[in-house]
């Protein structure tokens, strides 16, 4: 698997956004010699999520990393068809290192098992950071910049035929936009080759129930995809 445009393209997000690139094991910012050094040698090659996750290691590449109990890496099947991505870690994913396990996370499951009739093992969800922000703040764009080039990885492994983008935060920094969740939620975007969806956060239902209808409409049209030849 080439990962070269994906790197390609995210060091070219990180040179517009001034972030310093964070790409050795580990994560400790690359000296000039070691940037020229590194400039010199192949990109990385990364063929599954194990080495993915191996390359992730006990990450230190941002400050989440001192307030986590545990990575929240990402779950399901390597192969699935939908890849569900949400914003970073609560309190309970922090604590099993599995994402949507809490409350949202019932919620999301009966939108897969009894919405979209599709096991829960059989899609992957991952999060924009892997690493839970402290009192549940947004992550920050230099946390935003260390972590998705991992979740960048996963998709490149993975593969999916869609993306389902959960609220606004997934939606926004996937597609580089700042439209707001509402006018965004159901249409059918295009990411590095992949079908996106984005659908309001289930954390945001269970706050705002009257909005379920609006994702049971997305559900339709992330389902129709996922049934296509
Ligand atoms: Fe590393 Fe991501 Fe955790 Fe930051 S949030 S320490 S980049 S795994």
């Amino acid at each position: 698997m080439n990962v070269r445009p994906i790197l390609a393209e995210y060091l070219e997000y990180l040179r517009d956004s001034g972030v310093q690139e964070q790409w050795g094991p580990g994560g400790p910012s690359l000296t000039k010699k070691e940037k020229s050094a590194e400039a010199a040698q192949p990109l990385l090659r990364l063929g599954s999520l194990e080495e993915v996750r191996e390359y992730l290691g006990e990450c230190t590449r941002c400050k989440l990393h001192a307030g986590r109990t545990n990575i929240v890496f990402g779950v399901g099947n390597p192969n699935a068809k939908l890849v569900f991505v949400g914003e970073g870690p609560g309190r309970d994913e922090d604590l099993q290192g599995e994402p949507f396990v809490g409350r949202a996370g019932q919620l999301l499951t009966d939108i897969i098992e009894k919405g979209m009739k599709i096991k829960r093992s059989d899609v992957y969800i991952a999060n924009i950071v892997k690493c839970r922000p402290p009192d549940n703040r947004d992550p920050e764009p230099d946390e935003i910049a260390s972590c998705e080039p991992f979740l960048r990885y996963q998709l490149s492994v993975i593969k999916p035929k869609i993306i389902c983008a959960l609220g606004k935060f997934a939606a926004q920094t996937l597609l580089r936009s700042n439209a707001p969740i509402s006018a965004i939620r159901g249409k059918v975007f295009d990411y590095e080759g992949i079908k996106l969806i984005p659908t309001f956060h289930p954390a945001y239902l269970l706050r705002n129930p009257e909005d379920k209808k609006l994702v049971w409409e997305d559900v339709k049209k992330i389902i129709a995809i996922y049934n296509e030849d």
